[in-house]
């Protein structure tokens, strides 16, 4: 029988205190039972104790591009977000036929790796072509976990069948004619393999019923036109599916929708048609039809003024923003992350979740870092930390059995190594402060 029970020092169940000393038994990727006592019920299951380690939902990614994931180090930023761009678009054009295709493959099953390896259970991961959906299909496993019969079954346990899920988010654009019928060609293609029976199981469960097994991304208002962005709106009401879009991101693109101005215009230039060229959306054209989605996820976010979070937080049951901490920080040197105003937005509402965005910006792809890069901000908890990458977006999306645990929950938790004692004033802070690392519990099940 695949049954295992689980004795740490802390859980971190996010629908009540933390549990000190407590216990969890999983069968078959599925909790039967938390709490202080075993029962005796299942005092003959295998047991494991993981001292100094505190357990947490599974992390979810809200925002991130597994392609870029080859990447060393990320692209330096020289002071133009548009020239970034620009330099993110020549990485991904150097290799071109069948060579591009193995890199992509690649780079994702890295991206993939190591985000299961730094505890995130779902990833979002905003996709260009090429793509199969193969890639996303079984991740590699570990060399250091592969390991015994007996240690498989007890991992299996806590997995059930899938360890990781990918959400693939098509990205679109109608800059030009031609590179919109590219990408919504592209995107359709996804739509319909991941509606084949053999790819479901990509979704996380079949029960989470409201999950959005079909996403799609309008890339930005500097490449995709409001009229794209409300195609798309209508078509995840009649597919309840998530649209998610990059919006007020830089200052560049706030100054560029406002008047046209440099040097986004200039780059735009000989990429756009005439039909792209005439149209003139406002932020607020944008976020009003973020709005309209079935579900919306705003990546980043930064630039939104008081009105607009104001709207969007009459709206945090499908709405919400993708708040990437360490990618602020790339673009944002002389800004402190100490100002971002977090806590001023949560207070009105506006619910956040996390992303880490990809490996051009970031120089990992570890939730938990981009969690402990927001015990900066000022006037945040520590739980609100923790449920911005658990409990928020698993509400969000309506993944019932995903972000806390819970008896009749995926038992897929996120296991916290800790470097101390937890204080009990702001205990999630602290464990933010005194946690290690984040890793897949299943890869500290060893042999006994
Ligand atoms: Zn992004």
């Amino acid at each position: 029988m695949s049954t295992i029970a689980i004795h740490a020092d802390w859980i971190f169940s996010l629908t009540s205190t933390p549990i000190p000393n407590g216990w969890l038994v999983a069968h078959e990727g599925v909790i039967e039972f938390l709490g202080r006592e075993l029962p005796p019920r299942f005092q003959s299951v295998p047991i494991r104790k993981l001292p100094n380690t505190a357990l947490l939902p599974g992390l979810i990614n809200a925002h991130c591009h597994l392609e870029f994931s080859d990447m060393a180090n990320p692209i330096e930023f020289h002071g133009s977000f548009i020239a970034w761009i620009q330099s993110v678009v020549r990485h991904r054009a150097q290799a071109n036929g069948e060579e591009s295709i193995e890199r992509r493959r690649m780079a994702v099953a890295r991206g993939i790796e190591e985000s299961y390896r730094s505890g995130t259970r779902i990833l979002f991961d905003t996709i260009t072509a090429p793509w199969s959906p193969d890639w996303i299909q079984s991740p590699s496993i570990p060399q250091e976990l592969a390991s015994s019969p007996e240690v498989g079954i007890l991992r299996h346990a806590l997995t059930g069948l899938s360890r990781f899920y990918v959400v693939p988010i098509p990205e679109t654009l109608d800059i030009h004619q031609s590179r919109g019928d590219e990408t919504i060609a592209f995107a359709r293609r996804v739509h319909e393999q991941m509606g084949e029976p053999k790819n479901r199981q990509s979704s996380p469960t079949s029960s989470s019923s409201i999950m959005p097994r079909l996403a799609i991304s309008p890339h930005a208002p500097y490449t995709a036109s409001r009229n794209l962005v409300r195609n798309w709106t209508a078509w995840s009401q009649s597919n309840h599916g998530l649209v998610s879009m990059h919006l007020a991101e830089s200052r560049e693109e706030m100054e560029w929708l406002a008047e046209r101005a440099e040097p986004i215009e200039s780059a735009l230039g000989r990429f756009r048609d005439q039909a792209f060229a005439r149209q003139s959306s406002t932020m607020q054209d944008y976020v009003d039809a973020m709005l309209e989605a079935w579900l919306g996820i705003i990546a980043h976010g930064n630039y939104l003024d008081e009105s607009l979070l104001t709207n969007l937080s009459a709206h945090r049951n499908h709405v919400a923003i993708a708040h990437c901490p360490r990618t602020y920080r790339h673009f944002h040197p002389d800004r402190s992350t100490q100002n971002y105003p977090l806590a001023e937005r949560l207070r009105r509402g506006v619910r956040h979740l996390v992303g880490t965005d990809s490996r051009a910006s970031n120089p990992d792809l570890s939730v938990w870092s981009e969690m402990q890069t927001m015990l900066n901000y000022p006037g945040i908890s520590g739980e609100e930390i923790i449920a911005m990458a658990t409990r928020e977006p698993a509400d969000l999306l309506g993944l019932a059995d995903f972000g806390t645990l819970a008896v009749g929950n995926r038992s897929l938790c996120t296991a916290i190594p800790l470097s101390g004692t937890l204080e009990q004033e702001d205990i999630y802070r602290s464990l933010l402060t005194v946690g290690k690392s984040a890793v897949p519990l299943e890869s500290m099940i060893v042999e006994s």
